[in-house]
């Protein structure tokens, strides 16, 4: 089982990663229709968007949320290098 590197989700089966591609390290829901990784203000923003329907939190506590989130994340890595 492999951990989305994206936004941490686990997959599990086929479906869950990006094009059906078990050889893939992000996962269906951090992938464009083309099959590529969201960038990181992409996938920012579907975080956010996914905090706030889910928790309820105004924009920019949501915001704060998904960007501490995604520090703990591989694929972010460089986004957070000072
Ligand atoms: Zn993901």
């Amino acid at each position: 089982m492999k951990n989305c590197i994206a936004c941490g989700m686990p997959m599990n089966n086929a479906a869950d990663f990006a094009m059906n591609d078990e050889s893939k390290d992000y996962c269906i829901y951090c992938a464009r229709e083309d099959g590529t990784m969201k960038s990181f203000e992409e996938a920012k923003a579907s975080m956010t968007g996914f905090i706030i329907k889910t928790q309820g939190l105004a924009h920019e506590a949501a915001e704060s949320a998904a960007l501490s989130m995604m520090k703990k994340l591989p694929a972010w890595e460089s986004n957070f290098a000072e």
